[in-house]
């Protein structure tokens, strides 16, 4: 019953093809419509040009100590992937379902969705949120915003399951993922006189001579028992660009780097170290020579990582549902670091395989959100008095 349920509205959830760049308002009414049928309380934020919204959703009694359900409800694009059959029309053979988005991750919402009613039907001695976001694959955009709005309204829930596909596994660490460019204005002339002008790809190679510099602290700073691989935060150049010709003095270079930081302490290190080797050796230099020469980092994308805890209710909860003891940690970013940063104790975990997301024929099979189904009335249970 609930598994033919969880297929009807994930049928329903393909078919609004919610790609980052286009609108997820449809789908946010319809998913709001489902779970106010249940009784939910349900709040929508757009974002400010109304084009995207988050919906969190709460049913059982106020107040705090609440455990969210989360799920982003945007996917990739399809273009240029070669689909055997239309990506946002769900096609199910042999027990799988087809679909973009079908395992990332609207397979875990339809189970979700599907469940509301059982929720509702529970004396709830806890309340049990919905948080469904916008702007995940690009960026974590809707769940900053959708933490800040429950921060603003005071609603303080105390863990937070994100269903990304894990095949049910618990996930409870991975890394954070910092992107930036940092861009170097300088002053061109001619290759004879050099010191008559600054050359930007000189400063970007001091830069990034500095960024690597800080590869041997950020070992020593490696967390005691870090999971990760490797254990420590790392960062890298992965493009650099500038410069007219041989014989000319380059005005401009762009530098593209990231860092994946095992810990939030490591990113503000590494940021600040950057930031005070730019103002106090870098530009200063530069402006001995001409003052309208900068450098400027605008950041590309911060997701913070989800660093493993020890005293995590969020992964007593999960170890309790899904009968699993052991916890590991993925490659892949989530909206889970924001949570946890937020005081939200995070655990990853949600039906479907990471090697289908993203991909062309993108699938989850019906075996998968059977046994999300049976983690969330595992929950229902825990949660009901
Ligand atoms: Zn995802």
């Amino acid at each position: 019953m609930l598994l033919e349920r969880t297929r009807a509205i994930l049928a329903d959830l393909i078919a609004y093809p919610t790609v980052s760049s286009d609108s997820n308002v449809d789908l946010i009414a319809y998913a709001a419509d489902l779970l106010k049928q249940s009784g939910a309380e349900v709040r929508i934020s757009q974002d400010p040009d109304g084009g995207k919204a988050n919906l969190f959703a709460s049913l059982g009694p106020g107040g705090d100590g609440g455990i969210v359900l989360s799920g982003h409800s945007d996917v990739v694009p399809v273009e240029g992937q070669d689909w055997t059959s239309d990506p946002f029309a769900l096609r199910e053979a042999d027990g799988l379902l087809y679909g973009r988005g079908t395992c990332d991750m609207k397979g875990f919402i339809a189970a979700c969705l599907a469940m509301a009613p059982v929720f509702a039907a529970c004396n709830l001695a806890r309340p049990v949120h919905f948080a469904f976001t916008y702007d995940e694959e690009v960026g974590c955009l809707g769940a900053r915003a959708l933490i800040a709005d429950l921060a603003e309204a005071g609603i303080r829930p105390s863990a937070v399951i994100i269903g990304e596909p894990t095949e049910m596994r618990i996930i409870e660490g991975h890394k954070g993922c910092f992107e930036y460019t940092t861009h170097f204005t300088g002053s061109g002339g001619h290759a004879s006189i050099p010191d008559a002008g600054v050359n930007a790809i000189e400063y970007a190679v001091s830069y990034i001579t500095r960024l690597l510099e800080l590869r041997e602290p950020l070992k020593a700073r490696s967390p005691e028992g870090s999971p990760f691989t490797p254990p420590w935060t790392t960062l890298q150049a992965g493009a650099i660009v500038g410069g007219p010709a041989r014989n000319v003095v380059a005005s401009d270079c762009r530098v593209d780097w990231e860092m994946r930081p095992v810990t939030s302490a490591d990113a503000d290190f590494v940021k600040a170290e950057m930031r005070a080797f730019v103002d106090q050796v870098l530009r200063p230099a530069m402006h001995a020579v001409d003052p309208a020469t900068d450098i400027v980092t605008h950041v590309i994308g911060e997701v913070e990582g989800l660093e493993p805890a020890s005293h995590s209710e969020a992964l007593a909860i999960a170890r309790e549902l899904t009968g699993r003891n052991e916890a590991d940690v993925v490659s892949f970013g989530t909206e889970a670091g924001l949570f946890q940063k937020a005081g939200i104790s995070a655990v990853v975990c949600g039906p479907g395989s990471i090697a289908q997301a993203h991909k062309p024929d993108e699938f989850i099979s019906l075996d998968q959100l059977d046994q999300c189904l049976g983690m969330l009335e595992r929950l229902a249970d825990k949660v009901s008095r």
